[in-house]
C-alpha cells in the first residue's frame, strides 16, 4: 500500500532503492525497534541460525521494507521479496516457500492480504519449516509432507489487528514503527542530500522536515521535487527556505504537511460532517477513496497530529482541525 500520489514512475522507484539504509547504523530512527532487531541478528549469528520471524507494522513509508533488506545485508542472506496480493492461492506459497534456498530470508508486503488457505500453511512452515501439499479431490485427496530450507521470514503490514492471533503468535519479534520526529527526518534528508548532490542549508532540510507527515519516503519525495525545482529555477544548487516552500506548494503540500486526502478528508469530517462523529465508511465514500487507505494512511496522522478522534461513535474533528482548516466549530453545524 502507497501513500496517496505516491510516485509509480519507474526512475522514482530506483531513486528510493538508492537512497535506502543498507546497514542498521546507517537506519535513522526508531532506536528501540533497531536496538532489538540488533540483538536478534547478534544472537542469531553467534548461534549461526537464521534470525527468529520477524513482524513489522506501521503506515506506509516508515521504513518496513528497508528494515527486511537490512536484515537480509546484516546477516549475509539472501532475500526474496514477495506480498500478500501476490499470494492467492495456497499453491503460490508452497511453490514460493519450496524455492527458497537455506537461511533465506523472505519478505511478504502487506501480509494481511495473503489468501486464508495460505495462511494456514504459512504457520507449519514457520514452526517447522514444513509443508503438506494436497494432492488429488475429494476421496482420494492426500496431502505429501515437504520439507523445507530453514527461512526467516519478514512480515510487513499497514494493520496489524488484520493478522490472524495464530499467525502473529508464530513471529518471535514483533516491532510497530512509528512516525519520524522532524530532527530525525532532517537527518534522513541530510543523508539523501549528500547522495542526490543538493546542498541545503539546514533551514530548508527542517522546512521539508515539517511537511513530510513524519515518513522517510515523503522526506526523501519532497526533497527531489525540490531538487527539480532547483534544475529548473535555481542557479546552481543551493535551496533556501523561500525556494523549498514554493516547490513544495507546487505540490499541493500545505505548510504543516498534508496532502490533498488528508486535507479532503479533514474538510469532509468538520464541513459536511459537521465535526462527526462519522463512520470511517461514509467518510471513504464522502473523499471517493478505499475504506482500508483512510484507515492506514490517513488516519492515523491526523489522530497522531491531534486532528481526528476516534470514539465509539465514530471518527470526529478536533477544535484543531477546525482552526487549521480556518472553519469555526458553530459555522459547520448550520451548514
Ligand atoms: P515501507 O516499506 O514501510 O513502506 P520503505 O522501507 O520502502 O517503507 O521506506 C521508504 C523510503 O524511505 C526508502 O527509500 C528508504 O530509503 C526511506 N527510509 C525509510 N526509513 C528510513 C530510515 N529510518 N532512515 C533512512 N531512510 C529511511
Amino acid at each position: 500500500l502507497r501513500d496517496a500520489g505516491e510516485p509509480v514512475d519507474e526512475s522514482e522507484l530506483a531513486i528510493e532503492g538508492a537512497l535506502r539504509p543498507t546497514s542498521l547504523a546507517e537506519f535513522v530512527g526508531q532506536h528501540k525497534v533497531r536496538g532489538q532487531l540488533q540483538l536478534l541478528l547478534d544472537a542469531a549469528r553467534i548461534q549461526q541460525r537464521p534470525p527468529d520471524h520477524i513482524l513489522l507494522s506501521g503506515p506506509p513509508g516508515l521504513g518496513k521494507t528497508t528494515l527486511a533488506m537490512i536484515v537480509a545485508h546484516e546477516s549475509e542472506r539472501p532475500l526474496r521479496l514477495s506480498s500478500g496480493p501476490a499470494i492467492q492461492h495456497a499453491g503460490d506459497l508452497a511453490a514460493l516457500l519450496s524455492s527458497l534456498t537455506p537461511g533465506e530470508v523472505l519478505f511478504i508486503d502487506e501480509i494481511h492480504r495473503m489468501a486464508r488457505s495460505a495462511e494456514e500453511m504459512l504457520y507449519l512452515a514457520m514452526e517447522d519449516f514444513r509443508i503438506d501439499i494436497m494432492v488429488g479431490k475429494g476421496a482420494g485427496a492426500t496431502s505429501i509432507p515437504l520439507d523445507l530450507a530453514p527461512f526467516t521470514l519478514v512480515g510487513a503490514t499497514t494493520r496489524s489487528g488484520l493478522l490472524p492471533n495464530p499467525l502473529r503468535d508464530r513471529f518471535g519479534f514483533t516491532a510497530h514503527l512509528e512516525y519520524y520526529e522532524p530532527e530525525e527526518l532532517e537527518q534522513v534528508i541530510e543523508r539523501s542530500a549528500a547522495m542526490l548532490g543538493v546542498t541545503l542549508p539546514p533551514s530548508a532540510r527542517a522546512e521539508i522536515a515539517r511537511r513530510s507527515r513524519g515518513t522517510p519516503r515523503i522526506a526523501n519525495r519532497l526533497l527531489r521535487r525540490v531538487r527539480d525545482y532547483l534544475v529548473v529555477y535555481g542557479d546552481g544548487m543551493e535551496a533556501d527556505t523561500a525556494l523549498v516552500d514554493a516547490a513544495l506548494d507546487l505540490y499541493d503540500v500545505d505548510a504543516i504537511g498534508l496532502d490533498r486526502l488528508d486535507r479532503a478528508v479533514l474538510d469532509a469530517l468538520v464541513r459536511r460532517f459537521r465535526g462527526g462523529p462519522v463512520g470511517l465508511g461514509t467518510l471513504a465514500v464522502a473523499v471517493g477513496e478505499e475504506a482500508e487507505t483512510i484507515e492506514s494512511v490517513v488516519e492515523p496522522y491526523l489522530v497522531r497530529i491531534g486532528f481526528m478522534g476516534r470514539t465509539p461513535r465514530g471518527r470526529v474533528a478536533t477544535p484543531e482541525a477546525y482552526a487549521h482548516l480556518g472553519a469555526r466549530p458553530a459555522e459547520s453545524v448550520l451548514d
